[in-house]
């Protein structure tokens, strides 16, 4: 498949791979410094593949948690996903060259305001734990030396501590809006979130000369913007 796909491609295409919302949004301005402006908004286009204004690159719209694969196949030469997701897929065959602190938020451990956490563990009793990153979570509590039964969901996790599916969940938390609309907590914090430029390792080397200066602009970005905040 690979094969197929760099035979019908000109070597000096570049194919970005991004998610739809916060992480578009945010790379956008990124990009933008390295000259890479997309010709048109996946919000309100219903192409999957956005032509950009410099001739040779595109950006294809893929699922969040699809970006790893594309990118470790050479489907798409580089992509950004939340560091999140790329635990979860293990990041395996991905370069991971910067950090582009962007989509930043927290991933934590919270219960229904007033469940006793800390008596819980501390009496070592099990612990239903519901989820979408369960390696992550797996780890995590592993680490702790926490036994608890992991459940995996894919949609809202906030809502099952609520239906009594679950103790806890394990979670992003940005402005923690949505954990306090739902009388929800944190309880314990796993670890800082931001999204990744990868790289597929092959195309690094193949297309050296497209991809090496956008790194540099990408990173000289997102220096700019620390800046700019600090
Ligand atoms: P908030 O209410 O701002 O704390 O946002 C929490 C909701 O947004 C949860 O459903 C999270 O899964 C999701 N969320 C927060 N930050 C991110 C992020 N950086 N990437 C993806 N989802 C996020």
């Amino acid at each position: 498949m690979a094969f197929l796909h760099r035979s019908i491609r000109p070597v000096s295409t570049l194919t970005i791979a991004l998610s739809k919302g916060r992480i578009f949004d945010e790379t956008l301005p990124l990009l933008a410094a390295a000259g890479i402006v997309p010709t048109e908004d996946p919000e309100t286009s219903r192409k999957l593949i956005l032509p950009t204004g410099r001739p040779g690159v595109a950006v294809v719209i893929v699922r969040a948690s699809d970006v790893p694969t594309y990118v470790r196949y050479g489907a798409a030469d580089l992509g950004v996903a939340g560091k999140d997701v790329l635990l979860e897929h293990g990041g395996d065959g991905l370069y991971q060259p910067l950090d582009l602190e962007i989509a930043r938020c927290r991933m934590a451990v919270a219960t229904k305001r007033g469940f006793d956490w800390s008596g819980t563990v501390q009496r070592g009793a099990r612990i239903r734990v519901a989820t979408k990153y369960v390696n992550t979570a797996r780890e995590h509590f592993a680490t702790k030396g926490m036994h608890v039964d992991l459940i995996k969901l894919y949609g809202s996790m906030e809502l099952a501590p609520l239906c009594g599916l679950a103790d806890a969940i394990v979670d992003l938390v940005s402005t923690g809006n949505t954990l306090k609309a739902n009388d929800l907590v944190v309880v314990e914090d796993i670890m800082p979130i931001s999204a990744r430029l990868v790289v597929n390792p092959a195309a690094l080397k193949l297309k050296r000369d497209g991809i090496q200066p956008l790194l540099r602009a990408l990173a000289a970005a997102v220096v700019d913007r620390r800046k700019e905040r600090s």
